[in-house]
């Protein structure tokens, strides 16, 4: 079983300055624009799109980056799109990279004193939610239908446990989200930002972006081979260790489905699970299945990494190091004590955080410092953000060091076609004679010459690259000093 996965992280902003807070989003556009100039204009970050055809996105709003991610700023906000990763580290890696890149460029206009970028999926005073979108390779030949999901659907309600980002209060949306009959109408903390978004069951299938799996069928790769599963539940992470405990337990239940091995569990309700789930946090975690009986969210986690650990131990260090992982947390989890996953789990390490300061300060959880801290835990910029700390102290686990991070901007993952297309971007960078160029996440074209297709994910179309610019050359004369059209 192959891993192939890209992250899209949706930011929020978060503006320290009063005067800003009241402005309007013409500002706020003001202020992406101007990210956006500086990232793709003066400090050459990556290419901005110059020509509107193979996109559905006005052109010049962003554009792909030197590490072959994609970086794109909208009204509504900015999205940071990592490249296809081949392994776990390398997706950590890149997925810090766009929350670097991004607080870095505040840095450098000098605005980051004013606003951070936040890594984070809500908005306590709107109620607004921002996206963190899971992307999965897998064989076309996957069964994308109620029996082949119905277990994806148990693995992702009961994820949380682990993956969950933590918040700060509930969100009951315009009388949408209402509490069910006998459920608290507050909640002082849940464990995820995005459980009180899910207001569909899953088999309807709404094309809200309040789904958990998407069903467009955009494979974005060869789709006679190819499909790429599209999972909107999940919460933006902090953590790298609960990024890599995530991606890589999903994979594998990915993997176990693929194979019709995953465990016959099904859930009575999952909507009510996911929430439920979210708002338990005396981690009990008790589920209503839809044979009648309950069963307790760690005990389903525990089926599915049992039938992984059968399926998948020994298939690559990767696979090992997510097995380990998971068999640790579940464990620890049983314990039905927050501070034993704290340096692992971003809504534990939140809960104690907060804790701790509610106690010492004596302040209480429906005080709006409470939701101020909630945020400044996602803040992206390492002097104000309260989470980088933890890691910098050796308090919280990391993955990837901060070179390993800073060379994620520069050099696109190795050995997925994200390779070759960093390497296309890099030439293209070197030649400012390339006038014209286009760049998809399956290909490139360069003045409007032929199109080099990277269908097969799994290619580092290094090779392929090469040849292609050199041929270009070669028709061209060289590029330097030429006068091209
Ligand atoms: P939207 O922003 O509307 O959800 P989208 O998800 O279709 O759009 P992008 O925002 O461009 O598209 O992001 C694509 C993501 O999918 C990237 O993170 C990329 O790494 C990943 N990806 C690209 N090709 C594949 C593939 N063949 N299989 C799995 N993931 C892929
Ligand atoms: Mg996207
Ligand atoms: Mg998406």
């Amino acid at each position: 079983m192959k891993f192939l996965c890209g992250i899209e992280t949706e930011f929020g902003l978060l503006i320290r300055d009063p005067e800003l807070k009241g402005a309007s989003m013409i500002r706020q556009e003001d202020l992406f624009r101007r990210v956006r100039d500086h990232l793709f204009r003066k400090k050459g970050a990556g290419l901005i799109d110059l020509h509107q055809r193979a996109y559905d996105e006005p052109p010049g709003n962003g554009g792909f980056l030197r590490n072959g991610g994609r970086l794109y700023v909208d009204m509504g906000h900015v999205e940071y799109a990592a490249p296809e990763c081949g392994t776990i580290l390398d997706l950590v890696a890149m997925d810090r990279a766009g929350d670097f890149l991004l607080s870095e460029a505040l840095e450098e206009l000098g605005l980051a004193d004013e606003v951070s970028f936040i890594k984070n999926n809500i908005d306590h005073q709107t109620l607004a939610t921002f996206g963190s979108h899971e992307n999965y390779s897998v064989p076309r030949s996957f069964p994308f239908n109620e029996r082949g999901l119905d277990p994806l659907v148990v693995f992702l309600a009961t994820r949380q446990i682990f993956a969950g980002a933590g918040r700060v209060g509930a969100s009951y949306v315009n009388d949408v989200i209402l509490p069910f009959p006998g459920e608290s109408p507050t909640v002082p903390y849940q464990i995820s930002q995005r459980a009180d978004y899910v207001v569909n069951t899953f088999y309807q299938w709404v094309q809200m972006n309040r789904s958990i799996v998407n069903t467009r069928d955009e494979p974005l790769a060869d789709p006679l081979q190819f499909r790429r599963i599209h999972l909107l539940l999940g919460d933006s992470n902090m953590s790298q260790y609960a990024l890599g405990l995530k991606v890589g337990t999903t994979r594998l239940a990915l993997g176990l489905i693929e194979r019709g091995d995953a465990p016959r569990i099904s859930l009575a309700d999952p909507v009510a699970t996911v929430r439920g789930l979210s708002h338990d946090l005396s981690m009990e975690w008790r589920v209503e299945l839809s044979n009648g009986k309950t069963m307790g969210a760690v005990e389903i986690q525990q089926a599915f990494y049992e039938a992984a650990e059968r399926a998948f131990r020994g298939e690559s260090d990767d696979t090992d190091w997510v097995l380990d992982g998971w068999r640790e947390i579940l464990s620890d989890l049983s314990k039905k004590d927050p501070s034993l996953v704290a340096d692992r789990v971003d809504w534990a390490q939140k809960l104690v955080l907060l804790e701790d300061f509610s106690r010492e300060e004596g302040v209480e959880w429906d005080d709006p410092w409470m939701e101020s801290l909630d945020l400044a835990y996602h803040d992206t910029n390492p002097a104000t953000g309260l989470f980088y700390p933890l890691e910098e102290e050796g308090v919280h686990r990391r993955l990837v060091s901060p070179s390993a991070i800073r060379q994620a901007l520069r050099d696109g993952p190795v050995g997925t076609r994200a390779q070759g297309r960093s390497l296309a971007i890099r030439k293209i960078l070197e030649n400012p004679q390339i006038f014209d160029y286009i760049i998809q996440w399956f290909g490139v074209q360069v003045n409007e010459g032929e199109i080099l297709y990277m269908l097969d994910p799994y290619r580092s179309y290094r090779q392929e690259v090469e040849e292609y610019f050199a041929h270009l050359f070669r028709e061209n004369g060289p590029l330097t000093g030429g006068d091209l059209p």
